[in-house]
């Protein structure tokens, strides 16, 4: 059997330009980088205002299990399915980070016939966006402690500053780290630390970012430190918001790129799905629904996470409305989430998929809840055994959900013909009536706790006073229409990541809350959140090389 990368590389692709000219982008919109990626340019993007929007699709999958559930595989794969019967559809999904590239193996552009490429490129550097990303925090890094040296005018409490500095690297060394050392002449030192350019505010303003001046005035609304009276300092105050906006010109811009079967993608941006809202770029998302009748998207992580945010975040922010969501399950993923050990994986095991199911159903009930009709799509592994898949198409039925076997990963768009058509025929109907779970105006505390007991199903949340005094204050200040941003375990309902299926009786304590005031949410942290990864033992950069025909080996 071919790997994803060898079936990557066999692909034959089209120029971009070609890709750009089926979807209606003249040749001098795009900005290409190369023969096979291109970005789009602002003025046609502008230009295309007043067109009508198409359907938007969310891919979104049960609670993720280390087995994989396939969602940017599916998302991909539906992509070429539906235009595979005749409609012209577009996938949006993220950019990958380059750090964990080298940690453990694995990509994220799909896998097997239903892939974005160049893949290799994907996850690699790409057009260079999250080294702008990269740039632009660093100069606002590099500029607050050149204000602190030059006289600190803004007043700035060098124990308070929050902006950390980032590397798109898995490097735990960096974590903690102390600055300015070595004299008067290296300014004044200070603690500091790094974490992983995915997890920057920038990243997460420039995903949510309508425009260039959007993105300005977001950059300039980040909070980077606060006074001893405890007022903030913004980035607006240290007066990087316009150069970090320069460095940021071409990162703005959707990429271009296409699927195994020639069909049009965009893969722009990759907030954090913790600490951030974890969807690709607004920007991205609009610019395909004004070229196509469908654009099909995916979130991060689980739908307790990744639609919760999608919808309560990025399209309450964007003003976008999905038109019907896919909700993605394995058996794999229900067998686990039945009790069964990922080395036990592989026997059939019918009972165990049928208790498992119990984690969909409540992902079926969450997700109808906010207005939009779900489809599950059974994402089919080879190993699968036909009673296991009927187990799991039959739970569906009981929860008046229709469940569709795919078969995209082995055939291809083709077989996600059933499923596309499933799909297409919900979006035509209009039937959603698409909601966010709680209105800009409800306090901070109960947007956690309506979060809390809606999607989660907890009794509680615990939260020490520091946390509700925090919120109240941002909500004095200003900040209280902002909705939440949920840091949890993505393995579970729950914030215990070992409480698998459809835990109840818990309750969720708040650890500490963030405020992204450019971004345009308030973090609210439930666990240990990891911002700086770390690499493996044996990481896998140790075995990749290019081989002597020029090639990448070892990556994927
Ligand atoms: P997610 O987006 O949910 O994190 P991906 O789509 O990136 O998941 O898939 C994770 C991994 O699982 C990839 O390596 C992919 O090739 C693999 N995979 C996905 N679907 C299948 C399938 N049906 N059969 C075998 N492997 C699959
Ligand atoms: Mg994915």
């Amino acid at each position: 059997m071919k790997t994803d990368i060898e079936i990557a590389r066999a692909a034959p692709k089209k120029p971009i330009g070609e890709i750009g000219e089926a979807l209606g982008i003249p040749a001098e919109a795009l900005l290409p980088y190369g023969h096979d990626k291109a970005k789009v340019g602002q003025a046609f993007i502008d230009g295309l205002a007043g067109r009508p929007d198409g359907k938007l699709i969310l891919v979104t999958a049960v609670n993720p299990t280390p087995a994989g559930e396939g969602k940017t595989t599916t998302t991909v794969g539906l992509g070429d399915g539906l235009n595979a019967i005749g409609r012209r559809a577009v996938v949006c999904i993220r950019e990958a980070s380059l750090g964990p590239n080298f940690g453990m193996k694995g990509g994220a552009a799909g896998g097997g016939h239903a892939q974005v490429v160049p893949m290799e490129d994907m996850n690699l550097h790409f057009t260079g966006d999250f080294h702008a990303i990269t740039s632009a925090h660093s100069l606002l890094s590099a500029m607050i402690d050149n204000h602190v040296h030059w006289g600190n005018e803004e007043g700035i409490d060098v124990r308070r500053v929050q902006w950390r500095r980032v590397v798109d690297m898995n490097d735990r060394a960096l974590r903690q780290v102390t600055v300015g050392l070595g004299g008067v002449a290296n300014g004044f030192p200070r603690e500091g630390g790094f974490d992983i350019t995915v997890a920057s505010e920038v990243m997460a303003c420039l995903c949510l970012a309508r425009d260039l001046k959007d993105l300005e005035r977001r950059l300039g609304d980040m909070i980077v430190a606060y006074r001893r009276d405890r007022s903030p300092v913004f980035c607006r105050d240290i007066k990087a918001d316009g150069a970090m906006t320069v460095l940021l010109k071409d990162a703005m811009q959707p990429n271009l790129v296409q699927t195994l079967e020639n069909n049009p993608a965009f893969v722009h941006g990759g907030p954090f799905a913790n600490i951030a809202h974890g969807c690709n770029s607004v920007i991205a998302t609009r610019t395909a629904l004004k070229l196509a009748d469908y654009v099909v998207t995916e979130a991060g992580f689980g739908a307790d996470l990744g639609a919760e945010k999608f919808m309560n975040i990025k399209c309450r922010l964007a003003g976008l409305a999905p038109s019907a969501v896919v909700l993605v399950a394995t058996v794999r993923a229900m067998k686990m989430n039945g009790g069964v050990a990922k080395a036990d994986l592989g026997a059939k095991d019918v009972e165990a998929v049928r208790r498992g199911c119990a984690n969909l159903g409540r992902h079926i009930e969450n997700v109808k809840g906010f207005g939009v009709p779900v489809v599950v799509a059974i994402n089919h592994f080879s190993g699968d055994a036909d009673a296991e898949v009927e187990a799991v198409r039959a739970f569906a039925e009981t929860q008046g959900t229709e469940a569709i076997v795919s078969r995209h990963w082995a055939e291809g768009g083709r077989g996600a013909e059933a499923l596309a058509r499933r799909v297409a025929a919900i979006a035509d109907a209009d039937v959603a009536n698409f909601a966010p779970l709680y209105p800009d105006d409800m306090p901070l505390f109960e947007k956690v706790e309506t979060v809390a007991k809606r999607i989660y199903r907890a009794d509680e949340v615990l939260a020490d006073k520091k946390v509700r005094d925090q919120l109240r204050l941002w909500e004095e200040q200003g900040y209280g229409h902002l909705p939440v941003c949920m840091a949890k375990t993505q393995y579970s309902f729950s914030t215990d990541p070992n409480l698998r299926g459809a835990p109840t009786n818990h309750s969720v304590p708040v650890r500490e809350v963030r405020l992204s005031a450019g971004a345009g949410f308030v973090v609210v942290v439930c666990g240990e959140i990891m911002t700086m990864p770390g690499l493996p033992r044996v990481p896998s950069a140790e075995s990749i090389r290019l081989n002597d025909a020029g090639e990448v080996e070892g990556l994927f």
